[in-house]
C-alpha cells in the first residue's frame, strides 16, 4: 500500500518504510494512504479470542502491503507486545474490555510500560523503525520534545534498541513529579534526557529551530502525526469491536478522549477499512478545539488551558489534516489553501470550502465537551457501579460517550492511561489513591541525581551537547 503526501497534487508515491523513518512530508503534508486497504467481515469474525498481536498482523499486514515480510513482522509484533512490555492477561490481551453496565464498556490500552495508551503504537515504531534501519545499515538520531506522556512511552520503546538514539526535551516546570520519574528511570545508553530551563513551548521552539539547521534537517521525529503511530493504532479498534458485540457485523460505537486526533484517527480509518463502527463520538476536555470543529464546521486555534487530563491540552489537532484531506475531496491544493489559512489566520471554517457540518459528521462523527467537575462525577460513578478506578482522560470518554449514549449498540469509551499517573485528581474525586502495583512504587523517589542533563533555552547549548553525543 502507497502513500502520499495530503499537499502534493502530483501524488508522488511513498513506501511505508519511507514514510516510517521521514515523518511529516516533504512539502509540510502528512502521509495518507492513496487508499485504505478493506478486512472482510470473515476475517473480523476470525480475531474473535484470537490473541491481540494475531489481529495486530493481520491489519498491519495490510496496511504495511508487503514491505515488511510475513516473518519479520511476525517477530516484530511479538517482541512489541511481549509479556514483558505488557502487564500479562489472559490470552495475551493487550486490550482487554471491562463492562461498566448497560452496554457500556472499557477498553484498556494502558497496560504498557508507562501505563499510557501510547505505548500500543510506540512500541511498534520502536521494533518497525529499529528493523528498517538495520536493513540500510543506517543509525538515527530522534530529537523529541515532551509535556507529559510521549516522551516516557517513547524512551520505553526505544530504550536498548541498536539503531536509535533518542534525545528527549522536557520543561523543568510542568511535568509532574511522576512524569518526571518516569522518564528519568529510562535515561542511560541510548536515551538522554534534556531538561530545559522553561515551559514545553521553549522544548518544541528548541526542536523546531534544529530542523531547521542543515546540520540536523536529518533528526528523526515520534510526534503523534508519525503515521507508523497512527496504523498501530487501527488494530485495537478491531480487537474492541470483536470482543463487544454479540454477532459480527453488528454496529459499536466508540468514545475516544481526544487531543492531537490521532487516536479518533485510527478509529476512522478502521471505519474505512470495514470495521462496523457506528459512531465516532470526539471527548475534549476544556481545550474543545474539536467539538467546536465538530458542532460549526469551524477549525480554530485556541490558547492550551492546563486542566486535570494534560494529555488532551492542545491548542490545534494537528492530525485533523489526514480527515480534512477526505472530506475535501482527496484535493491536495484545495487542502494546501485551506491549511494555509489556519496557519496564516488561526481559523479556518469547511463550509467556504463546500463542505458542511453533516458532510463533516457523515462518518459518524460526533463529539462533546467534559469538565473537571465531569470528570471527578465518572471517577466516582465508575467505581460505585463497577469497582473500578479509571484515570482524568477515561473519565472524560465515559462523561461524553454515556450522555451520548441512546439505544443498546454497545458503547466502548477508550481507557488511555492508568489512574496511578494523576493520582492527585483520583484523590480529589473518591478522597483516596488505589494501591500502587510493584512497578511503580516509591517510583518519584528513586530519581538518579544525573538523570537529567540540564540547559537553558538556548539552541546553541542543545547543538553542542547533540553533537557531542552522536
Ligand atoms: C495522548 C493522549 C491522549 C490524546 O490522544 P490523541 O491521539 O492526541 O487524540 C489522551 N489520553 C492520554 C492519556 C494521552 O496520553
Amino acid at each position: 500500500m502507497k502513500l502520499i503526501s495530503t499537499r502534493d497534487e502530483s501524488q508522488k508515491e511513498y513506501s511505508y518504510t519511507d514514510v516510517l523513518l521521514a515523518g511529516l512530508a516533504p512539502d509540510g503534508g502528512l502521509f495518507t494512504p492513496l487508499s485504505y486497504p478493506h478486512v472482510s467481515l470473515e476475517e473480523i469474525a476470525s480475531f474473535r479470542g484470537a490473541p491481540y498481536r494475531d489481529i495486530a498482523f493481520t491489519i498491519k499486514k495490510k496496511i504495511i502491503g508487503g514491505d515488511i515480510p510475513d516473518d519479520v513482522l511476525h517477530s516484530l509484533v511479538d517482541a512489541a507486545y511481549s509479556d514483558t512490555s505488557f502487564l500479562p492477561t489472559k490470552d495475551g490481551n493487550v486490550a482487554p474490555l471491562q463492562t461498566i453496565g448497560n452496554g457500556v464498556f472499557i477498553e484498556q490500552l494502558s497496560l504498557g510500560p508507562t501505563a499510557a495508551f501510547k505505548d500500543v503504537a510506540m512500541q511498534m515504531l520502536g521494533q518497525e523503525m529499529n528493523y528498517e534501519l538495520s536493513k540500510r545499515n543506517e543509525h538515527l538520531i530522534i530529537l523529541g520534545a515532551t509535556s507529559g506522556d510521549t516522551g516516557s512511552a517513547a524512551e520505553a520503546a526505544f530504550k536498548g534498541l541498536e539503531h536509535v538514539t533518542i534525545f528527549m526535551l522536557s520543561p523543568e516546570r510542568g511535568m509532574s513529579p511522576f512524569q518526571k520519574a518516569q522518564m528519568g528511570a529510562l535515561s542511560g545508553g541510548n536515551v538522554l534526557n534534556i531538561s530545559v530551563r522553561g515551559v514545553f513551548d521553549d522544548c518544541q521552539d528548541l526542536v523546531k529551530k534544529l530542523k531547521n539547521e542543515k546540520e540536523f534537517e536529518k533528526l528523526g521525529a515520534v510526534n503523534s502525526i508519525n503515521w507508523g503511530r497512527i496504523s498501530s493504532q487501527v488494530p485495537y479498534y478491531f480487537s474492541g469491536y470483536v470482543q463487544a458485540v454479540q454477532a459480527i457485523g453488528d454496529e459499536v460505537d466508540f468514545c475516544i478522549p481526544s487531543g492531537n486526533f490521532g487516536n479518533a484517527l485510527s478509529g476512522y480509518i478502521a471505519k474505512q477499512m470495514g470495521l462496523p463502527i457506528r459512531r465516532l463520538i470526539i471527548a475534549t476536555n476544556e481545550n474543545n478545539v474539536l467539538d467546536t470543529l465538530f458542532n460549526t464546521g469551524i477549525y480554530a486555534q485556541t490558547p492550551t488551558r492546563t486542566t486535570s487530563s494534560p494529555s488532551m491540552d492542545i491548542s490545534k489537532a494537528s492530525n485533523y489534516e489526514r480527515f480534512a484531506f477526505d472530506l475535501l475531496g482527496r484535493d491536495a491544493a484545495k487542502l494546501r489553501e485551506y491549511m494555509h489559512i489556519f496557519e496564516t489566520t488561526g481559523s479556518v471554517d469547511l463550509k467556504e470550502f463546500g463542505v458542511s457540518v453533516s458532510d463533516l459528521c457523515g462518518q459518524g462523527f460526533e463529539s462533546g465537551v467534559s469538565t473537571h467537575t465531569d470528570r471527578l462525577g465518572s471517577i466516582r460513578s465508575v467505581y460505585e457501579k463497577a469497582n473500578i478506578v479509571i484515570d482524568t482522560h477515561t473519565a472524560d470518554a465515559v462523561t461524553v460517550g454515556i450522555r451520548a449514549k441512546k439505544d443498546s449498540v454497545p458503547l466502548i469509551c477508550m481507557s488511555t492511561a492508568l489512574p496511578v499517573k494523576f493520582e492527585d485528581s483520583i484523590k480529589e474525586a473518591l478522597g483516596f489513591v488505589t494501591e500502587r502495583s510493584e512497578r511503580f512504587m516509591g517510583l518519584e523517589n528513586s530519581l538518579p541525581e544525573d538523570a537529567f542533563i540540564r540547559i537553558d533555552a538556548d539552541a546553541e547549548q542543545l547543538r553542542a551537547f547533540i553533537r557531542s553525543h552522536s
